[in-house]
């Protein structure tokens, strides 16, 4: 496993990759991405009749372009020593930990796409994150154009900006195959979050009513209900609710005929946390699923 700072790095990985791009601070949750990506590139890929053996390489970079807050990004850990050993025993080939100008060459403003419909119409993490989506388009764009992959693989755990790397994947026409991996958790459902570090333990115990509220919604069956319903339970554990909301799982506008998504984001002390899962049915076994919540 080598660590690379430069494009030239990559050497013959470039073109021929699975990517798992990260902001570091790696933790179970990125290893099952990396663990996944690997698996589709020393066997899925090449079942599926993809000539030669591919990469896996992971990209750590801490984006200054997708954060709203100053100090959110100043304090973000960094942690590239760690993440380097745990992308290694996941299976990674390379750690991609490019520098500011090697990324954005021209400027940290140059490059960002069209933005897709799903990053600026279902006013949620871009209602309450102007210019996020814009950074993590501009990230997303530039680590392609960089690493070039067959797959890139991410988590289910920011459910909107998968939708959005999706829709913008395809407007651009890359030609990229996009995974989703569903979240990780801690045993007592917590979703595993590189910002969970930062979380007091009072702080701690009142960010489990996330997935609770989750958990408790997808018992319901009417969206309005199983909405007014998360609400009270952040409410009552002193979450400082941004959204928590029903929506299409694909759109992220008011459900239809599709799949449908539970999505959350609140304020628990100084961090902001967000979690989402399928809805209605959450509760059934199955990955991503808490292990107990009481
Ligand atoms: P980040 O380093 O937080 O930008 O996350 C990098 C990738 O890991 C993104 O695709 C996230 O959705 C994914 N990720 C973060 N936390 C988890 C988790 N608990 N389970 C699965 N994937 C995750």
């Amino acid at each position: 496993m080598r660590i690379v700072e430069t494009i030239d790095g990559l050497g013959a990985w470039r073109g021929s990759c699975v990517l798992v791009p990260t902001m570091g601070a790696l933790h179970a949750g990125h290893a099952d991405l990396i663990r996944r990506a690997a698996t589709l590139a020393r066997s899925e890929l090449a079942a599926r009749g993809a000539d030669g053996r591919r990469g896996v390489v992971v990209s750590v970079f801490v984006n200054p372009t997708q954060f709203n807050e100053k100090n959110d990004f100043e304090r973000y850990p960094r942690t590239l020593e760690s993440d380097a050993a745990l992308a290694a025993r996941a299976g990674a080939d390379a750690v991609f930990a490019p520098s500011v100008p090697e990324m954005y060459p021209r400027g940290l403003g140059a490059g960002v796409p069209a933005l897709p419909a799903a990053a600026t119409e279902p006013k949620l993490e871009d209602a309450h994150r102007p210019g996020h989506f814009a950074g993590v388009c501009q990230v997303v764009r530039r680590l392609f154009e960089a690493t070039l992959p067959a797959v890139a693989v991410f988590g289910e755990k920011d459910w909107q900006q998968l939708q959005v790397v999706r829709q913008m994947t395809a407007v651009l026409g890359l030609g990229i195959e996009i995974v989703g991996v569903p979240t990780v958790r801690e045993p007592d459902g917590l979703a595993m979050s590189s910002r969970n570090v930062f979380l007091s333990a009072a702080d701690r115990g009142r960010a489990l009513s996330i997935s609770r509220a989750l958990r408790a919604a997808g018992g319901l069956s009417d969206a309005g209900a199983a909405e007014r319903d998360m609400r009270a339970v952040l409410d009552e554990a002193g979450v400082v609710v941004e959204y928590a909301t029903v929506r299409d799982g694909e759109t992220l506008r008011a459900p239809g005929a599709g799949a449908c998504r539970a999505l959350i984001a609140g304020r628990v002390g100084a961090v902001r946390l967000i979690d989402n899962a399928p809805w209605p049915g959450w509760g059934a076994s199955g990955r991503g699923e808490p292990g107990s919540i009481s």
